[in-house]
């Protein structure tokens, strides 16, 4: 019986007197045919490793350890290591680590552990850190991929177009350093306990080089995040506010005007180059008024 079989898991957990922790994200997967495919789709290979996240029971982990040289699986929950020092007993290539992913120094571990090895990441996510973990493993730079399974809706805001109601500052963060792609979905009846939303698996490929080359890219992502902040706003007033006072409402209508943009237009529908092109006008304006270092450095804070 595999590990995502429904009386394994009760009987083993029952066993260690383990109770599911909701705080803790902790819905584990009880159809073989997921891990089966993350593992499939996750580029690993004998000449390669992953770094998962959140093993839980060990079910994706044990797949991993076929087909990638080392997996090292960084989990918090200190009373899921007796359980998988049984379910993955005599697994020679895996190696648990217990941890707060968040609080982990991924490059340093992936230098200590793999060895100049390709590396790529793996995990289906608490749900709770989704953002916050995807940002970790992107910010490293530490891997080849990242094949994460998280909520549907956040795959799917992940991936938007500009002028999509999903689109978000977030968006466009994941899209500027990385190609994502949704490689197939996965309803809530694959869990337990079962949560009340549908779940996808994304694949994030780091690009060599951002998606746009934007001059000053503190005040690129500050313009983006004034723009998301208050998104019913039109763009030129959710930047007015940002600015501080620094450029007038005039001087933003004839930024907006200057990269080929309406000046009533909202900052939801600017694609990454829009975005990329709005900011290296400000920068020029700004340099101009000698005020870029304190505005970037204000928008940030
Ligand atoms: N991989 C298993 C599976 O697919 O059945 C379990 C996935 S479950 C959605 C998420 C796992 O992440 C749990 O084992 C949980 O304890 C662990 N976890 C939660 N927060 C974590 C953190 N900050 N760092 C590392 N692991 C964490």
């Amino acid at each position: 019986m595999g590990l995502c079989d429904l009386n394994t898991i009760r009987d083993v957990l029952g066993r260690h007197g383990f109770h599911f922790s909701k705080s803790l994200g902790q819905n584990f997967l009880t159809a073989q045919w997921v891990p089966d495919r993350i593992a499939a789709e996750c580029g690993a290979d004998r000449s390669n490793a992953v770094m998962e996240i959140g093993p839980g029971m060990g079910c994706l982990t044990l797949e991993l350890s076929k087909r990638a040289a080392r997996v090292v699986a960084v989990e918090l929950d200190r009373a899921l290591l007796p359980v998988m020092a049984e379910t993955l007993t005599g697994i020679e290539n895996v190696e648990v680590v217990q941890g707060d992913i968040l609080k982990t120094d991924i490059s340093a571990l992936c230098a200590e552990k793999f060895d100049g090895m390709a590396v790529h990441a793996c995990a289906n996510l608490p749900y709770y850190i989704t953002s916050p973990v995807i940002s970790a493993l992107i910010d490293c730079r530490a891997f080849e991929s990242i094949t994460v399974m998280v909520q549907k809706e956040v795959a799917e805001r992940i991936c938007a177009a500009a002028g999509t109601s999903e689109y978000s500052a977030f968006s466009i963060y994941v899209q500027y350093h990385t190609e994502p792609e949704i490689l197939f979905g996965v309803p809530r009846d694959c869990f337990v306990p079962q949560p009340k939303v549908d779940s996808a698996v994304l694949r994030l490929v780091p690009r060599k080089m951002p998606a746009v080359s934007p001059q000053d890219e503190a005040l690129f992502f500050a313009i983006i995040r004034a723009a998301f902040n208050q998104r019913r706003k039109t763009l030129a007033n959710a930047v007015l506010a940002a600015f501080g006072g620094r450029l007038n409402k005039a001087e933003i209508f004839s930024l907006i005007r200057s990269v080929g943009l309406d000046e009533r237009v909202r900052g939801e529908r600017l694609t990454l180059s829009d975005f990329a092109a709005l900011s290296d006008a400000a920068a020029v304006l700004l340099a101009e008024k000698c005020e870029t270092a304190a505005v970037s450095q204000e928008m940030r804070d």
